[in-house]
């Protein structure tokens, strides 16, 4: 047994045979340094061998066993094994994406004098562990603690609750009970910006326990200890984004996913894994319960903690009854719900894009010494610059997009290539110097607002603002500080902050949303302004939300005036379910990208006719341009794969892979498989 089995961050889904001689069981999970071409690279040993496919002459020997580290455990392994079948990614690239970038190049960050890397025992709980005033439970968290403590093995749970119904206490709670047994716990949260201020509020909880924070924000040397603390054990509380979910946690016993239903555990490159689900595989492979929490779960997550239908006699619509749900039904603290208010402007002459309500209601806050949100998803002063008279308006030279005219430093930008250029002087086809904006975006809210409210401090917050996470933090203080009045935003503002002194949300220019090409456009419009009322009011001060729309019967808007997501995700699902969408089944999207579009659709009704036969249970949709047709001018071009059956479906692409890996590609041309996109 002297040849070892590598994973290689390299774009062929096989392992790569070493001579080891003196390698050994126990090096199953070491760090590998190994000859590759004419350099060297660092991979991960999978399995130890007697023999190679190859012949023994033609193998090369390691360079080195990295044996300065304990083996990630089996578990770990198997962890980016499932990875790599379900999301048909080479296991190499799996593992790689897996480890922090300093230990994936083959080094160590300096420790500590006391923190050897063996495998440390589990730290009993002290006295210090145990905060005296904790919040007295109501019935509703203490049934969903108990319920969390009395799982035995794997099973998923739905926390349901709107912001501020006390479902981070719950998470608090069943951690506490986690550490009590000695186990460790592992939470995920979908932005870096919300890792600190969930840290402090975890690291008062428990003053005593080691917590490590994992985040694609941090610097090296910190997320490769972070990663050395949890594989050794000493780590208790691991929070982190959705990478954290590959963190190698010993005496891992819960894991629990907060705003369960965001996007952002969908990672959209390389490795496009959804850390929600790779949270639950994970849960079951070790027998343990998962937590996922939401005001707004995603559809696939409410179906599954939906009861079955047989169930329910006379209830077609039934779910899966897999998950168990778990309701907080009402705000922990005495706060009211915000009251929501459609504002139809339909027959109404704007000003600016604002209706006259909510420039009252802007009014009246600012006497009253409160603060406002005016929600408006699009950055930038304008989505695009026209010139009316010979029909230019600023496109992208890279990109099928526009530019968007950013004012306050005179440049156009494409929002999808970061391609930039100043603002014109005048026309560049004609000469006309009366170039127009067209459309609103939030620096054009914010020039409106503080020409309107003289008196106002108005604050814009977006990724232009905020571009970096001290300048946010910037914001963020001004706000609480009570040093801004107006405050005009994207959906940034909309997730976990609590803004004492804001009574007053308004959202503008949602619609869009309502009729866009994406199934999945109206979930996420219905779950931001449920997060962005959220924010409003508090004890004495009730909040109120505001929306304008043309559109104001439209079911979901309803829904939201009775703060009634059941409601619609009902409806939803009902639609869901006549079109065949999931979670009524199941996807996968192949996209190619090319010089032409003619060489992408090509290489995709090629594939399609490989799986001709291959094909059973599974439908293949025509070869179609994607919606932003050209990106950094390469052309692109999509093709759907879908299946009433998720193991249909996942048979069928493991042997279409092996037949994509095999056709012919014009030179230039890439391809990539996303296993239940997220986007169309
Ligand atoms: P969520 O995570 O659902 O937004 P939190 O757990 O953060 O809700 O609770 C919202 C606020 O209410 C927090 O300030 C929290 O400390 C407080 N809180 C939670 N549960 C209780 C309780 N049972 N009694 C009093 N305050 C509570
Ligand atoms: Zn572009
Ligand atoms: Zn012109």
């Amino acid at each position: 047994m002297d040849i070892v089995r590598v994973a290689l961050d390299v774009p062929l889904p096989r392992l790569f045979d070493y001579l080891a001689p003196d390698s050994a069981e126990s090096d199953i999970g070491r760090r590998v340094t190994v000859p590759f071409g004419t350099g060297s690279r660092t991979g991960v040993i999978i399995e130890l061998a007697a023999a190679s496919e190859q012949p023994n002459d033609k193998l090369k020997i390691v360079t080195a066993i990295l044996r300065d580290m304990p083996a990630l455990p089996s578990e770990w392994l198997a962890l980016c094994e499932f990875c790599a079948r379900y999301y048909q990614t080479p296991l190499g690239e799996v593992t790689s994406f897996a480890l922090p970038p300093m230990l994936r190049r083959g080094k160590l960050p300096r420790m500590k004098k006391q923190e050897s890397t063996e495998i440390a025992v589990p730290s009993a709980p002290s006295a210090r562990d145990t905060v005296p005033a904790l919040p007295q439970l109501l019935a509703a968290q203490q049934a969903a603690v108990e319920a969390i403590a009395g799982i035995e093995g794997f099973h998923t749970l739905l926390l349901h609750g709107v912001t501020g119904s006390g479902k981070t206490e719950v998470y608090l709670r069943a951690i506490a009970a986690v550490l009590a047994r000695g186990g460790q716990a592992l939470m995920l949260v979908p932005e870096i910006a919300l890792t600190p201020q969930l840290e402090g509020r975890v690291a008062a909880r428990f003053p005593a326990a080691h917590i490590v924070c994992a985040n694609s924000g941090m610097a090296d040397a910190a997320r490769a200890r972070g990663f050395l603390d949890a594989l050794s054990g000493r780590a208790q509380i691991v929070l982190g984004t959705r990478l954290a979910v590959f963190m190698p946690l010993p005496r891992l016993q819960l894991i629990i996913v907060d705003e369960e239903h965001d996007a952002s555990f969908k990672q959209q490159d390389g490795l496009r894994y959804s850390a929600r689900d790779v949270a639950i595989w994970r849960a079951h492979q070790l027998n343990i319960p998962v937590v996922l929490g939401s005001a707004t779960p995603s559809l696939e997550t409410f179906h599954h903690a939906q009861p079955k239908a047989d169930a329910r006699p006379g209830q077609p619509d039934g779910g899966t009854g897999r998950y168990q749900l778990l309701e907080l039904p009402e705000r922990a603290v005495a706060e009211a719900m915000p009251v929501v208010r459609i504002i139809d402007t339909r027959r109404e002459k704007l000003q600016e894009g604002l209706s006259a309500a909510l420039l009252a209601g802007l009014q009246l806050r600012l006497e009253r010494g409160e603060q406002s949100l005016v929600f408006l998803n699009r950055r930038g002063y304008a989505p695009v610059l026209a010139c009316p008279p010979c029909g230019w308006i600023s496109r992208c030279q890279r990109c099928a997009a526009n530019l968007v005219l950013h004012l306050a430093d005179q440049r156009l930008r494409c929002h999808h290539c970061g391609f930039e250029a100043r603002v014109p002087r005048a026309c560049p086809d004609c000469g006309n110097v009366d170039l127009l904006p067209f459309g609103r975006g939030t620096q054009r809210l914010e020039t409106m607002l503080v020409e309107r409210f003289p008196e106002a401090r108005v604050l814009r917050i977006d990724r232009d603002s905020a571009s970096t996470p001290k300048k946010w933090q910037a914001l963020l203080a001004t706000i609480h500080a009570g040093e801004a009045d107006i405050l005009v935003g994207t959906q940034m503002l909309a997730k976990g902050h609590d803004f004492p002194l804001l009574t007053l949300v308004g959202a503008v220019g949602a619609d869009a949303a309502l009729f866009a090409a994406d199934f999945r456009a109206p979930e996420r419009l219905f779950a931001q302004l449920m997060q962005v009322g959220g924010r409003s009011g508090r004890a004495d001060l009730p909040g109120e939300v505001l929306i304008q729309t043309e559109y104001p019967d439209h079911p979901l808007y309803q829904a939201l005036v009775e703060h009634d997501y059941v409601r619609f995700a009902r409806s939803q699902l009902g639609e869901r379910r006549i079109a065949g969408f999931p979670p009524f089944s199941f996807q996968a999207m192949l996209r190619a990208e090319a010089r032409t579009m003619e060489q992408s659709l090509a290489f995709l009704a090629a594939a399609r006719n490989a799986a001709a036969a291959l094909a059973d249970g599974v439908t293949l949709y025509d070869p179609v341009p994607m919606r932003l047709q050209r990106l950094m001018t390469l052309e692109r071009g999509q093709l759907l794969v879908e299946s009433v059956s998720r193991p249909a479906l996942q048979a069928f692409l493991a042997k279409w892979m092996d037949k994509l890996y095999a056709l012919k590609m014009p030179g230039g041309l890439r391809w990539h498989l996303d296993v239940d996109p997220l986007e169309f």
